[in-house]
This record gives structure tokens, C-alpha cells and sequence, in this order.
């Protein structure tokens, strides 16, 4: 969870089809995890929960793995025009944590395509 959006995002929407995990959502728009809709505003399993934004696009911590398993680097930072997409000091994983989310995240959609 160390990707996030800054309140200095010009909402042009260019960062949300690059994300391998459809992790980033615009503002005020409900989110989903494992087929589950999550009320705008409301706290992900991992317990994060300063994330969410009605202003402007925001990540979902519990989605994104920084790319790490798809791209060399983070495909929101490199299409944002206005470098707002940035490394989050209070929530910094290693390369193994977010080789485990990779997995995690496949597992969960593996297991709702069976249900
Ligand atoms: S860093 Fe990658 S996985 Fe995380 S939000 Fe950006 S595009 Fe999605
Ligand atoms: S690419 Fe940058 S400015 Fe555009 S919506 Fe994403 S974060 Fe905001």
C-alpha cells in the first residue's frame, strides 16, 4: 500500500485503465475487493482507512502492489501529468509484501470466478 494520490489531482482519469489491479477509483465512487462493494469512505480489511477521497482519484491500499508483478514501475506515477501519484511514507512494503499481495489478490479472484 504505498501508492497514493495526492488532493493535487486534476481528475483526468488517465491513471485508472494503466492499473493492473483496478486499484484506483475516481472520487466518490464506491470500491470492491474479492466481489464485496465497499461504501465510499469505509475501512478496508487491512484496517487502512485515510485513503478515500470525494475530490479527486484516490487507491485503494489493500489493491495495489506498487506494479511489482506486472511493470518495472508504478503505472500511475508514469502517466500522471501532474506527478501526484506518489510513495506513501506511512505505508511502506517490501518487495516480498507485495510479492504476497500479488498472489493474494490472483487467489481472491481465482476464488470468486468459482462462486
Ligand atoms: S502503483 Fe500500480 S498497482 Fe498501484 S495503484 Fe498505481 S497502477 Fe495500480
Ligand atoms: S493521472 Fe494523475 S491527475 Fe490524472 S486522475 Fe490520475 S492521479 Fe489524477
Amino acid at each position: 500500500m504505498a501508492i497514493r494520490i495526492t488532493d493535487e489531482c486534476i481528475n483526468c482519469g488517465a491513471c485508472e485503465p494503466e492499473c493492473p489491479n483496478n486499484a484506483i477509483y475516481e472520487g466518490g465512487v464506491p470500491w470492491t475487493l474479492a466481489g464485496i462493494t465497499y461504501a465510499p469512505g469505509e475501512e478496508a480489511p487491512s484496517g487502512a482507512q485515510d485513503f478515500f477521497s470525494n475530490n479527486c482519484y484516490y487507491i485503494v491500499p489493500d489493491k495495489c502492489t506498487e506494479c511489482v508483478g506486472f511493470h518495472d514501475e508504478p503505472q500511475c506515477a508514469a502517466v500522471c501529468p501532474v506527478d501526484v501519484c506518489l510513495p506513501d511514507p506511512d505505508h511502506i512494503e517490501s518487495a516480498k509484501e507485495l510479492l504476497s499481495k500479488v498472489d493474494y489478490l490472483s487467489m481472491i479472484d481465482i476464488e470468486r470466478l468459482r462462486t
